[in-house]
């Protein structure tokens, strides 16, 4: 009992450090095993005779010998394949032993999950450029993780990592693929948006196929989400006139005051087609596709002679069971194409631009610490909620880069 007083004085603290906003201090004895619970997540601990609280873990041993102990590695696996949208039934919790690293490999422990629209192509069987995730495997996806055993000479215990821990607490890794973060990374979560991949996606689908001039005017979808918002801002930054397209008044009112752009139209308003061609008077010279289907619709009919279309995503399309009813418009929309010399250019990030990846970084961080650059967040609390929050996505329901806080670092 000596043990639970003591541990009992350091819920608060502990909660703190783990990041909880709320703290469910409800402590569970078994023969040997201690469970604190944190809302729906727990942590069990042997009942040695010594009960280190996480932030004094001074070394790595200490930390091997509890983290090895007794926990377990909660994950979600891909339970079976949507036929249209996902639903929850696609997923399944299930809870595995911590694995153990051997030499050349490390123990990273997620911090922040990504949730990304890539991930619903992963989910099918349908050809991509990259593979399914097997039926009973790990969700994938990018994490800020921390590392919290190292038998790898160039990373050691308490590194902050980006890594493809995928959808679960624990994952071993052997460094390939893994990079390190700065220590003085003040909001590491940013490197699964702004300063990562999808601020990435944005910086050189607009700067290499969208191309900008001062002047003219760039049309973004999907304008407040993790592409879409430093799409629009760096066009700001070009001199063009901007126009964002969102789902919702809440999320256009923040695309003009908050990220500065010129305009926003709601692609839920029946008179998007209007709306969209007052707000562009002067015609469209770029358009970031991210969504197609009624917006791109909507687009079409307003694209200038030699405009541009980075063809980023088309995520209105990504639950389709069957191609659309109606008639055949591939003439059409091919005939506005000829006629109007556009040049549409699909592009896949790091396949396309990965060695531009240090040019991005380094630009991206000026610009971000001085401020010319807003960013967004939709953080939500706990591994379980990801496929919620992950199907939610795909009906916009995120407003920001959807981020998982799935553990907290420890300092
Ligand atoms: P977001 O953060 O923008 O989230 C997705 C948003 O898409 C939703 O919030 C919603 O915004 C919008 N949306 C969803 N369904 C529809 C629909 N039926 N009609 C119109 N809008 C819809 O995601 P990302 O910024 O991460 O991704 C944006 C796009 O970029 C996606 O298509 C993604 O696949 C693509 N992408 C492509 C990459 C590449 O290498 N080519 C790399 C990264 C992303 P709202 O409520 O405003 O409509």
């Amino acid at each position: 009992m000596r043990g639970a007083k003591l541990l009992e004085a350091q819920l608060p603290a502990l909660a703190e450090k783990r990041g909880r906003r709320k703290l469910t201090t409800r402590i569970i004895f078994s023969v040997q095993a201690l469970r604190i619970q944190f809302d729906n997540r727990s942590v069990i601990h042997n009942l040695s005779s010594t009960w280190v609280p996480f932030h004094e873990i001074q070394d790595e041993s200490q930390m091997e010998t509890l983290s090895m102990s007794n926990s377990e590695n909660q994950q979600i696996v891909l339970a079976s394949r949507p036929i249209g949208a996902p639903t929850p039934d696609n997923f399944r919790f299930e809870t595995q032993p911590i694995p153990a690293p051997v030499q050349g490999q490390m123990l990273l422990r997620t911090i922040y999950l990504s949730l990304d629209p890539y991930m619903r192509g992963r989910m099918s069987e349908a050809p991509s450029y990259a593979p399914p995730v097997a039926i009973g495997d790990v969700m994938v996806g990018s994490t800020v993780s921390q590392v919290e055993i190292s038998h790898h000479p160039d990373f050691a215990a308490g590194d902050m990592v980006l890594s493809q821990s995928g959808w679960q607490d624990y994952a071993v890794s052997d460094g390939k693929g893994v990079f390190r973060l700065g220590a003085q990374m003040k909001h590491p979560s940013y490197a699964l948006g702004v300063l990562g991949m999808p601020g990435f996606t944005a910086y050189m689908g607009l700067l290499e196929i969208g191309q900008p001039v001062a002047g003219e005017t760039v049309v973004v979808a999907a304008a407040t989400g993790a592409v879409g918002s430093v799409v629009g801002q760096i066009a700001k930054l070009k001199g063009s006139h901007v126009v964002g397209i969102a789902g919702g008044e809440r999320k256009c009112r923040s695309a003009v005051e908050y990220l500065g752009f010129d305009a926003c139209i709601d692609h839920q308003d029946p008179a998007l087609k209007g709306l969209l061609a007052q707000a562009c008077p002067k015609g469209i010279d770029v358009y970031f596709e991210n969504v197609g289907g009624a917006v791109f619709e909507a687009v079409l009919p307003l694209l200038n002679t030699r405009s541009r279309i980075p063809l980023c995503g088309l995520i209105a399309h990504y639950n389709d069971r069957e191609a659309p009813q109606g008639g055949d418009r591939t003439a059409q929309v091919m005939g506005t194409f000829l006629k109007r010399r556009v040049r549409v250019q699909g592009f896949i990030i790091f396949d396309d631009y990965g060695s531009h990846f240090g040019e991005f970084q380094k630009q991206m961080s000026e610009w971000f610490t001085a401020g010319k650059i807003k960013y967004r967040e939709d953080i939500v609390e706990g591994l379980e909620r990801a496929p919620d929050a992950f199907i939610g996505l795909l009906q916009g329901k995120n407003f920001g880069k959807l981020v998982v806080q799935v553990g907290a670092a420890i300092k």
